[in-house]
């Protein structure tokens, strides 16, 4: 596992990162999840995201109230290592009270960040964490607000480094502008989808990344399977998969899509060529751009862990770049 810098921060991250959305406490038991953190531990990933909301919507799709539950496996796992071996990142923004709070239940307001941070802190059982995620921008509440509450958490010892999810480059500017006038603490990440089916950060967060600061935390790598070469049919999805499965289907229906799935076949076809895989392929393309600090896969086996960690070691060459645009040209 190769590590690099998260933005301009001197922290450092494996090169692929292990995410918890859908899995960590969700389509996985508290057994399987901890067996999937300890091989991570053991492949050198050393940086584990969640968010306050994880596993959204799961295991029961129906309920709308987040327990907290990828936080509370997550951190109880990561007990028995040391803390200075590992990275924990998470999120705050949605409503983790939906049905309780008639106000005040989301968003980024001062309130929100500090209540949420400390909640977060209780689950994780740790007394700092490394990065503190906006999971989404807040309109409504004054940006100067939001990031005056993130530093105090910093000056607090309470989050290490604040990331952003999903901020345009817009937002990344008036936010630095406020943050240079003021002294607080940078942004150093923002987390984004990012992947061979989603490259608009291509256009602007990409090639603006270095100015911000800000290193890109690609965030479903994989378009949540799609880009494993394991669908091959965009009616059938196989059994034990994200899109076979009636509770999570929703969760990669972006990408079950026929152009998609016969874009996944050929691309399959010429990693195979290349002795590798399509995830690996897939990883190590994004990896080969240094404003990636980081891929943040999803994965539900021990196996797919060992498959995709060996993209840290991959290198793509002008030949097989030009393969892959070919496949992806008008995309
Ligand atoms: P991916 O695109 O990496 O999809 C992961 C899924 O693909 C796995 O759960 C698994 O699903 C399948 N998979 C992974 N590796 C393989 C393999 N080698 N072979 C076959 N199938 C494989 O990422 P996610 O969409 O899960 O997102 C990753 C993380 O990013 C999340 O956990 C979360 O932490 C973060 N995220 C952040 C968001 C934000 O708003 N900031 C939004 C979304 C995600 P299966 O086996 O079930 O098919």
């Amino acid at each position: 596992m190769n590590y690099r810098f998260l933005g301009h921060s001197g922290l450092e991250v494996s090169e692929i990162s292990l995410g918890s959305w859908t899995t960590i406490g969700g389509t996985l038991t508290k057994e399987q999840s901890t067996e999937l953190i300890d091989k991570a531990m053991e492949l050198g990933i050393n940086h584990f995201d969640t968010a306050n909301v994880y596993p959204l919507g799961l295991p029961n799709p129906n309920s709308k109230l987040p327990t907290g539950e990828s936080e509370k496996i997550l951190g109880t796992a990561l007990k028995k290592y040391s803390r200075d071996s590992y990275v924990i990142s998470t999120k705050v923004y949605f409503p983790v009270n939906r049905e309780g709070l008639p106000a005040n239940n989301m968003g980024l307001s001062r309130k929100q960040i500090i209540h949420h941070c400390n909640e977060s802190l209780k689950r994780l059982g740790t007394d700092y964490i490394d990065v503190y995620y906006c999971h989404r921008f807040d309109d409504y509440t004054p940006l100067e607000e939001t990031l005056r509450a993130l530093d105090d958490l910093v000056r607090a010892g309470k989050i290490l480094y604040i990331g952003v999810s999903n901020w345009t480059n817009t937002q990344l500017k008036e936010a630095n502008k406020i943050i240079n006038k003021s002294g607080f603490s940078p942004i150093i990440a923002n987390q984004i989808m990012y992947n061979l089916f989603s490259r608009e950060a291509e256009n602007d967060l990409i090639p603006n990344s270095q100015e911000n600061g800000t290193g890109i935390v690609a965030f479903s790598p994989l378009a949540r399977g799609v880009l494993t070469g394991k669908y091959k049919n965009s009616n059938l999805y196989p059994k034990g998969t994200r899109g076979g499965n009636p509770d999570t289907k929703q969760f990669a229906s972006k990408f079950l899509k026929e152009d998609y799935i016969n874009r996944s076949i050929m691309l399959n076809e010429i990693a195979g060529e290349r002795n590798m895989t399509l995830a690996q392929l897939s990883l190590a393309f994004l990896l080969d751009q240094q404003a990636v600090s980081t891929c943040l896969i999803g994965a539900t086996s021990t196996k797919q862990l060992e498959e995709n960690c060996l993209a840290s070691d991959i290198a793509i060459d002008n030949d097989l770049r030009q393969m892959v645009m070919k496949v992806l040209k008008n995309r």
